[in-house]
């Protein structure tokens, strides 16, 4: 029998899909003295996360609140409360995490229409729209920031679309929220589901989801009882509602920490936040493609904070992918699904969309590139971006 040392994690810079690094202030309030779940001080910090939450999901819907699990238990959350067995639903499908959400709804026992797209591209609406009249489904699922290729879908005009057919909308904002806009009630949201480990820059470990009153009617005209009990909003909704009435423990220190990274996320204001991810991936990209990597996700349709490229002909993978974590400490993706071994994703999200973390993976990346025999100009990438800076 032996005991293991003790914990000393290497240092990492995680520019992957997710984890994204934790900002240190994050890493402080987690290291705070835990609350009852009860306390009354403890319930004070649970309304001001709820209030910011509405505030980062730019909302006023009551049903806000964070599951206690991660973004695909959200997903979950939301499939499960809104279809019952038997209901119609279209899930748009354009990557791995699309077909996450069709095998949940099965298991949910709902009567699904897969609509595909090519991976990397987005669906334009004239598709949604013959399907919603085809189908007349209950509920229409999309995922907006589709992390296994980068590609960003349009949402702005779903809501709307979707509420013409008597369809309540359903998005999965797991690497949306905090990287990019998303307008839960102006553009007509009924349900959305995202995470604390990506653009928040909190760990994994909590799933914010809010509801309209729309998607609320609807799950309080259910005939059936959700299948799952510990995700069933209405139960949970007592304990974070005015009722406080016990449902689970609510794991205290993620809640310091998602109340510390919402705070940060709107000190800095949503519009900035969005502005400097773009500005980092206008330089990660320039200079990427300075060194000749290719996006996999369509032109027009790329998203800042996940950059997605194509691995160039005759590199190996795990062996580039190795050296830039041991060698340089970071950490970026490898491709999932139908793009495995073909990408590699590069996220600059949250706390990490910064110039010195392009800077590095770019100087990093070349060394990797170069030692694998592509022909890459070197300082090409860094220079290409630091023009963008400069400019
Ligand atoms: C990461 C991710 C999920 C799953 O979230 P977990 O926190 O890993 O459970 C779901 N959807 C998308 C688009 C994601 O990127």
């Amino acid at each position: 029998m032996s005991i293991a040392g003790q914990l000393n994690p290497p240092t990492r810079l995680l520019l992957g899909p997710g984890p994204s690094d934790v900002h240190p202030r994050v890493l402080t309030a987690m290291a705070t003295p835990l609350l009852g779940h009860l306390d009354p001080q403890f319930l004070v910090l649970m309304n001001e996360t709820q209030d910011m939450l509405r505030q980062a999901f730019r909302t006023s819907n009551q049903l806000t609140f964070p599951v206690s699990a991660t973004g695909m238990a959200g997903m979950e959350t939301c499939v499960v409360n809104l279809v019952e067995p038997g209901d119609k639903i279209v899930v748009c499908v354009k990557g791995f995490f699309g077909g996450r959400i069709v095998e949940v709804a099965e298991r949910a026992g709902a009567d699904i229409t897969r609509l595909d797209c090519p991976w990397g591209q987005v669906f334009n609406l004239d598709a949604i729209r013959d399907t919603l009249k085809k189908v007349r489904p209950k509920v229409l699922a999309i995922v907006q920031a589709e992390t296994s290729t980068g590609a960003w879908q349009p949402i702005q005009e779903l809501g709307k679309l979707c509420h013409e057919h008597d369809a309540l909308l359903l998005v999965d904002s797991v690497t949306a929220l905090g990287c990019v806009p998303l307008e839960v009630d102006a553009w007509e949201i009924d349900a959305v589901y995202s995470c604390t480990q990506k653009g928040l820059s909190c760990p994994p470990g909590l799933s914010p989801v809010t509801f309209s009153p729309r998607a609320v009617e609807a799950i309080a005209k259910r005939k059936t009882k959700v299948q799952s009990w510990y995700l069933d909003v209405t139960m949970v909704q007592r304990y974070w509602g005015a009722d406080r009435f016990y449902h689970h423990t609510a794991p205290i220190t993620m809640i310091y920490a998602l109340r510390e990274g919402l705070r940060i996320v709107l000190e800095e204001g949503l519009e900035a936040r969005w502005q400097r991810h773009l500005r980092n991936h206008r330089a990660l990209k320039a200079g990427l493609e300075a060194m000749g990597l290719e996006y996999s996700a369509a032109a027009g349709h790329q998203l800042p904070q996940l950059n997605a490229v194509k691995i160039p002909a005759g590199v190996d993978d795990l062996k580039a992918r190795g050296q830039l974590l041991t060698e340089f400490g970071i950490e970026v993706g490898g491709g999932l699904g139908d793009f495995k071994g073909k990408v590699w994703r590069i996220g600059l999200m949250g706390h990490n969309s910064r110039p010195n973390c392009v800077v590095q993976v770019l100087a990093a990346l070349e060394h990797c590139l170069l030692k694998q025999g592509c022909k890459v100009q070197p300082g090409a990438g860094v220079a290409a971006a630091n023009k963008v800076y400069a400019a």
